[in-house]
C-alpha cells in the first residue's frame, strides 16, 4: 500500500527555534533541515515534505494575509498530499485555526495545527510528542479514506476540532481547552479516535478555497462600568462592519436604555452585531433572562456556543463573502463547519 504523504507548514513560533549557541536567544531554524533535527520522524509510515513561510513569524503577527498564504500553499498541494499539518505559533492558533476552518470549504482532507510551548531544541520539548502525533493523526485512513476531514488543533495528547479552541494558559503544555465540544481524538497508550465527533461534509463536492476577509470589525467585552462615550466612540465608527460582544453569562447585558438605545441605532444603519459568552463554556441563549430579552428582540445575532475566536474569524468571513442584509443574521446562526452546536 502507498504511504500517505503529509505536507508540513512552517509558519513560525516557538516549536521551530533552538537556542543560539553563542548569544542563548531562541531564533527560528532551517525547517528545511527537520527530519535531521528529529529523526524519529523517518519512523513514521508516511512520507514527508516540509515548506515554510520565508520568514517565520512569532504568531503575534499572524493576520489575514498569512492565513491566505496558508490557505493557498494548502490548495496548490491539496491534490499530491493526504493531510497537513500547520506549525504555528500557540498565542493566535485558535484564531488561525478557525480562519482556516472557514476559508477551506469542502474540505476532505486532515489540516492539524500544533506547535509547542518550549522549542523542538529544549531538553524538556513538548514539541516532539505534538509534531510526531499531529503526522500520525494526519496520515490516519480509514478505508483508503482521510480519518479526519476538517481543521484540527494538536496539542498535549488531544486533538481538538479547531474553531471550538481558545488558548487557556500561557505556562502549561496543557495550553488549549475546547469547553464545548468533545475532543476528538486523545493519544495515550493508543490513539483513540471519537468517530462520533468528527466532522463529516455533506457535500461531495471539490475544495473552495475563500481568502476575502474583512477586517472592519472589532471584539467589545462588556464590564461593569463601560460608559456610553466609549460605545458611542465603538458604534459610530465610519468603518465597523461587525462587531462582537462579549456579553455577562448566557448573553446578558445592562439595560440601560442608553445602551440598548446605541446598539439598536447602529444594528438600523446595518451593523451586524454577535452576541458571545464573556464565559470559557456554555451558551448565549437570548431570552432566558430579562437582561437578554432587549438585545433580542433589536435585532442582536446569537452566536450560541462559539468562541470569541470563532466568531471573529466568521464574522471576517461572511462579511468578505457579501452575504445579504437579510440573511445575514440566519447564516451567522447556522453552523457552517461545526464551530456552533
Ligand atoms: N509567542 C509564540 C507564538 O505564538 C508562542 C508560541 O509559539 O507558542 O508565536
Amino acid at each position: 500500500m502507498k504511504k500517505p504523504k503529509i505536507l508540513l507548514i512552517y509558519t513560525g513560533g516557538t516549536i521551530g527555534m533552538i537556542k543560539d549557541a553563542d548569544t542563548g536567544a531562541l531564533r527560528a531554524f532551517d525547517f528545511n533541515n527537520i527530519l535531521t533535527r528529529i529523526p524519529e520522524l523517518r519512523l513514521l509510515d508516511c512520507e514527508i515534505e516540509t515548506t515554510s513561510f520565508r520568514e517565520p513569524i512569532d504568531s503575534s503577527n499572524m493576520n489575514p494575509k498569512y492565513w491566505a498564504d496558508i490557505a493557498q500553499i494548502i490548495e496548490s498541494n491539496y491534490h499530491d498530499f493526504d493531510g497537513f499539518v500547520v506549525l504555528h505559533g500557540s498565542d493566535t492558533m485558535s484564531y488561525s485555526a478557525s480562519a482556516l476552518s472557514f476559508m477551506l470549504e469542502n474540505l476532505s482532507k486532515p489540516v492539524i495545527f500544533t506547535g509547542s510551548q518550549l522549542p523542538i531544541g529544549d531538553l524538556r520539548t513538548d514539541a516532539k510528542e505534538n509534531l510526531i502525533t499531529s503526522i500520525q493523526i494526519a496520515s490516519l485512513q480509514i478505508k483508503g479514506l482521510p480519518a479526519i476531514r476538517e481543521v484540527g488543533l494538536y496539542f498535549e495528547y488531544k486533538l481538538y476540532r479547531g474553531n471550538r479552541t481558545t488558548k487557556i494558559n500561557a505556562e502549561h503544555f496543557e495550553a488549549f481547552e475546547s469547553l464545548n465540544y468533545p475532543h476528538l481524538a486523545e493519544s495515550g497508550v493508543h490513539l483513540n479516535i471519537n468517530e462520533e465527533f468528527l466532522w463529516r461534509s455533506q457535500s461531495n463536492e471539490d475544495l473552495v478555497v475563500r481568502t476575502k476577509m474583512n477586517t472592519n470589525v472589532a471584539i467589545l467585552k462588556l464590564f461593569p462600568g463601560i460608559s456610553r462615550p466609549i460605545l458611542e466612540a465603538v458604534l459610530t465608527s465610519n468603518l465597523i462592519e461587525g462587531l462582537v460582544l462579549e456579553t455577562y453569562g448566557s448573553g446578558n447585558a445592562t439595560t440601560e436604555p442608553w445602551f440598548i438605545d446605541l446598539l439598536k441605532k447602529a444594528i438600523s444603519k446595518g451593523l451586524h452585531i454577535i452576541n458571545v459568552t464573556q464565559c470559557a463554556g456554555g451558551s448565549v441563549t437570548m431570552g432566558q433572562y430579562e437582561t437578554s430579552s432587549q438585545l433580542k428582540s433589536i435585532g442582536v445575532i446569537s452566536g450560541k456556543d462559539i468562541t470569541t475566536e470563532a466568531a471573529i474569524t466568521k464574522l471576517m468571513y461572511l462579511l468578505g463573502e457579501n452575504i445579504g442584509q437579510s440573511e445575514f443574521q440566519k447564516t451567522f446562526e447556522t453552523p457552517l463547519r461545526g464551530e456552533m452546536t
